[in-house]
């Protein structure tokens, strides 16, 4: 299997730098690091806390509102939500506190976990209409497979279908707006310059979310293009999204976004549920636990960029203000890089590949950057 220069693909700095505020390295793709050596997330966090206007930006939140409501009862807003914390939230406020009538589009995971089916019928008891969109089966682990092997990411094409399922369905019930709980590029690190995008114009999401989002190699694993298609937006249904000015809105750029407040908004008002154990690779219990897979999502990061689920996860609850970056540290020293060794049979089937193929694909995605092999194992060169 051919070796990836990671450092090349996605452009990443030879030397490693850990920022000096959260746990974050400059090896997470687009994060940016000042002088003082703090990070883009750190930065725009501190920018968040100080210089928004949070009444202002909540003004702008009910004029867009007042702009788009419908009053004849029908949907008037998308909130693509799979029953979590943050979708729950989003779609409660939006429709308790600012009167709107949202349908949840849900993209099926590849394998439900008990506790997020379990969150889901919740999500839609506590008082919400929902679209599980359930794509083929014997595709969607063709597609696994392929973006596993191709892409480095088994998760790819549920991302893929959890961008395109919602538009999909404002075309066709005639929404204008499709709202996002937070926007990644600002929150977790990637250019200032975004710090005040509220939506994403058709424009901007078009180029890099759905043309050419698929290596040619893909073809190589018995997928059709017809099949392909089904994962993003055809010609078609992308020049009636642009004629209808329909567009991605970010809550977070109007609501301050902090993830353990929606989780206690979630619990009190949706009947959202934490898992009863300690998500592996991680410390927390209440975030991305709907799919069985996710756990090689994020083992994947590690393997690539040397940042686990724990890095992720103790940078934001560190900016957040719910850790000191010495907690952090330690919880990252402890659970970073733990193999998600409950569900790796169910991979390997899903998958249908067996368990030496599996490490030949890791290996051929490591970081020969990041990684030294020695005494017969694979070794972070740098740790925090
Ligand atoms: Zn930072």
């Amino acid at each position: 299997m051919k070796n990836r220069n990671i450092k090349e693909i996605y452009s990443l700095p030879s030397e490693v730098k850990f920022c000096k505020k959260c746990v974050i390295s400059n090896q997470r793709p687009r994060i940016k690091f000042d002088n003082e050596g703090i990070c883009s997330a750190c930065r725009f966090s501190e920018y968040k806390n100080s210089s928004i206007d949070w009444i202002k930006r909540e003004k702008e939140l009910k004029k867009l509102c007042d702009e788009n409501r419908k009053d004849n009862s029908q949907y008037d807003v998308i909130v693509p939500g799979s029953g979590g914390k943050d979708s729950n939230y989003v779609a409660h406020l939006l429709k308790h506190q600012y009167g709107m009538n949202p349908l949840i589009i849900t993209w099926s995971p590849h394998i439900y976990t008990d506790i997020g089916r379990k969150n889901l019928t919740s999500m839609i008891d506590s008082g919400f209409d929902n679209v599980l969109v359930t794509p083929d089966g014997s595709i969607h682990r063709k597609m696994t497979k392929a973006a596993f092997v191709e892409m480095g990411d088994p998760f790819q094409p549920f991302i893929f279908g959890q961008y395109s399922a919602p538009f999909r369905y404002a075309l066709f019930y005639d929404i204008k707006i499709v709202f996002y709980g937070e926007d990644g590029e600002v929150e977790y690190g990637g250019s200032m310059d975004f710090a005040d995008r509220p939506s994403l114009k058709f424009n901007d999401f078009t180029k890099h979310r759905f043309s050419g989002v698929y290596p040619k190699s893909f073809e190589n694993y018995n997928i059709s293009s017809n099949e392909l298609s089904k994962y993003g937006l055809n010609e078609d249904e992308l020049a009636k999204l642009k004629s209808r000015k329909i567009e991605q809105h970010f809550f977070s750029y109007y609501k301050k976004w902090i993830p353990q407040e929606n989780f206690y908004y979630a619990s009190e008002n949706t009947g959202f549920e934490v898992n009863p154990e300690r998500t592996e690779g991680t410390f927390t219990k209440y975030a991305s636990l709907d799919d069985k897979l996710d756990g090689f999502h994020y083992y994947l990061s590690y393997i690539k960029f040397g940042i686990g689920r724990s890095t992720s996860d103790a940078a934001h609850e560190i900016r957040d203000g719910n850790i000191t970056r010495e907690e952090g540290v330690e919880l990252v020293r402890k659970f970073d890089g733990e193999f998600p060794k409950k569900y790796f049979k169910e991979f390997l089937d899903y998958c249908d590949i067996d368990e030496s193929f599996f490490y030949e694909v890791i290996d051929s995605w490591r970081n020969k950057n990041l990684w030294d092999f020695k005494d017969n194992n694979w070794k972070l060169k740098y740790k925090i």
